[in-house]
């Protein structure tokens, strides 16, 4: 398998991360990271502390769900990983975590409004929520169906435009075009949530950002116009 060396480290590396980001909570957290013309993907082994983990401990999964090699157990979420990568053309990391201010918006039920400039730089609007499963697709292929959820919810949304999703009373899922992105943007969502949570307990009506200054910001940071950072690290 030593084609997959690069994933296996990448994906390593960024689950290593995971703890130091202050995202995640005992093990409450997860990344993968996609070799996109082989169709397979590395994850982090189920239950296995962040700190102890090796690039050969990742486990490959392709996108039948069908394991590749490893001598590990996958994480348990990996089916909503595979499911993700099908759908969404052009993601190559997903992070999964319980992040504390973007969960409370998630078991509110509510969608991160877009209030403010950091919003705008990661997100063309509001962070979406999924709908609550049903008894029977929990019952079914909880994992499965969680990732469909969110792919029912993206279907009038483009998820290079916004790179995340809040899964009903769990948690979130955030995607990128690396494993580096993709926790970069976990961490700005968790940082948006926190400023959006202490906006609506000091105005609880607070409007939406202003239409002009929310494309800018966006525009700035994404697409062809996009003038803000350096073009490899843009979603
Ligand atoms: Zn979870």
């Amino acid at each position: 398998m030593k084609k997959f060396t690069a994933i296996r480290e990448e994906c390593c590396e960024a689950n290593r991360a995971l703890p130091n980001t202050g995202l995640v909570d005992l093990t409450f957290g997860n990344v993968s990271v996609l070799d996109a013309a082989a169709g397979v993907f590395a994850i982090k082994p189920s239950g296995v502390a962040y700190a102890k983990l090796k690039p050969a401990d990742m486990v490959l999964v392709d996108l039948d769900g069908k394991i590749v090699a490893g001598q590990l157990r996958p994480s348990s979420d990996a089916p909503t990983h595979r499911i993700l990568f099908r759908a969404f053309s052009g993601v190559r990391s997903i992070v999964h975590t319980h992040s504390r201010h973007a969960v409370a918006f998630a078991q509110a039920a509510r969608e991160i409004p877009n209030l403010g400039t950091t919003h705008a730089d990661y997100f063309d609007g509001p962070v979406p929520l999924t709908r609550a499963l049903t008894p029977a697709e929990i019952a079914r292929d909880y994992e499965g169906e969680t990732g469909n959820v969110i792919v029912e919810r993206f279907r009038n949304l483009n998820p290079l435009d916004v790179p995340a999703a809040l899964v009903r009373h769990h948690g979130v899922f955030v995607w990128g075009i690396s494993a580096a992105k993709a926790l970069e943007t976990a961490q700005a969502l968790e940082a948006i949530a926190q400023m959006a949570l202490w906006t609506l307990q000091l105005r609880p009506a607070a409007p939406p950002i202003p239409t002009a200054l929310h494309k800018k910001h966006f525009r700035r940071k994404h697409g062809p116009a996009a003038y803000y950072g350096q073009k490899a690290n843009r979603l």
